[in-house]
């Protein structure tokens, strides 16, 4: 077998060759070339048409427009995400660590989302904050929320002559955040767990919350209903309130490894943030 690949010089190439030889996009290639590996030093072979878009520089950089959006162009990598204070602290410091410097170099927001895998760092804070991901063909361009974008494990709505363009962060409005990635070890570990939550309080009153937890389901999980319990509530009653949420929000996930380490300590993450928020401190992100 002979691997087929495409070098577009373009977008517009690219999008031919995607609807024409449905060639399948690979970017940094740190998961499609691992997916297919053969062995140390020996090339992978690939069952599909590859084209390697790593150099398209449409598909590259952050811009943040007039409404505070910020947009991530699909090739930008994670040392650019985490670098750029533009972008919302959650995303940055999703991206700050993933693997080795060596892969953040390398793996691309777009490669990410692409491969929507459980533990994933990158749609877990995209889906708290609602980003969208832009999806281009040569006839047309499609939007959705990353959330409705990843449907499960390793399956997403992206179409065969479909590349995903840009991701769009609408400008985050809260009063506390929190953001933890549980991994083995502090660098080059996949996500164990993971938890962002942002809560907006105005005179005292919860006015917006949202959590979601990732590497705990086959996608992230996050639930409207379920922080729709705490909107409307009085910052102050937080304390009476947290055993009922954590254990809603229990069953807002779905572990199937490690069900009872990734339960509890989701729980245990969830209550900090909620008796932090209560205690008023000073607006920002609460370590
Ligand atoms: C050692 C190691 C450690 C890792 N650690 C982490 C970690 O800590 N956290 C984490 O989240 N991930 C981790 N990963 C996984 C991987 O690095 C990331 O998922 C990365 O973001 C993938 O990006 P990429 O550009 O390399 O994707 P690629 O491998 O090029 O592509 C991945 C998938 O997305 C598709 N795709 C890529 N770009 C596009 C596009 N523009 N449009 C449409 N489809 C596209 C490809 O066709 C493919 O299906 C690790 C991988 C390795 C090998």
């Amino acid at each position: 077998m002979v691997n087929t690949c495409y070098i577009p010089k373009t977008l517009e190439e690219a999008l031919v060759l995607r609807k024409e030889k449905k060639a399948v996009p690979l970017a940094g290639g740190t998961d499609l070339m691992v997916a297919y590996k053969r062995g140390v030093g020996i090339t992978p072979i690939f069952p599909f048409p590859v084209m390697i878009v790593t150099h398209l520089d449409e598909l590259k950089g952050i811009r943040v427009e007039e409404d505070g959006t910020v947009v991530i162009g699909a090739l930008t990598t994670s040392v650019e995400i985490a670098r750029d204070e533009r972008v919302p602290y959650f995303v940055r410091m999703a991206a700050s660590k993933m693997g080795a410097v060596s892969l953040r170099n390398t793996a691309t927001i777009g490669g990410n989302i692409g491969n929507s895998s459980p533990k994933g760092d990158l749609p877990q804070p995209l889906i708290l904050l609602d980003a969208t991901v832009v999806l281009q063909s040569i006839d047309k361009k499609r939007e959705m929320t990353v959330d409705e974008f990843i449907i499960k494990a390793k399956k997403n709505r992206l179409n065969d002559d479909e590349i995903i363009t840009e991701i769009r962060i609408p400008k985050p409005d809260y009063t506390y955040g929190y953001f933890r990635k549980i991994g083995t070890r502090k660098a080059n570990a996949i996500s164990k767990l993971t938890l962002s939550a942002i809560m907006k309080v105005e005179s005292g009153v919860i006015k917006d919350f949202r959590a979601s937890s990732g590497a705990a389901g086959p996608k992230v999980a996050r639930s409207r209903e379920v922080e729709k319990l705490l909107i409307g509530k009085l910052v102050f009653d937080l304390p009476s309130l947290v055993e009922d949420f954590v254990d809603a929000w229990d069953g807002v996930i779905s572990p199937h490894a490690m069900p009872e380490f990734r339960r509890a300590t989701t729980k245990n993450m969830l209550r900090y943030f909620l008796l932090e928020c209560a205690k008023l401190p000073k607006s920002g992100i609460i370590e």
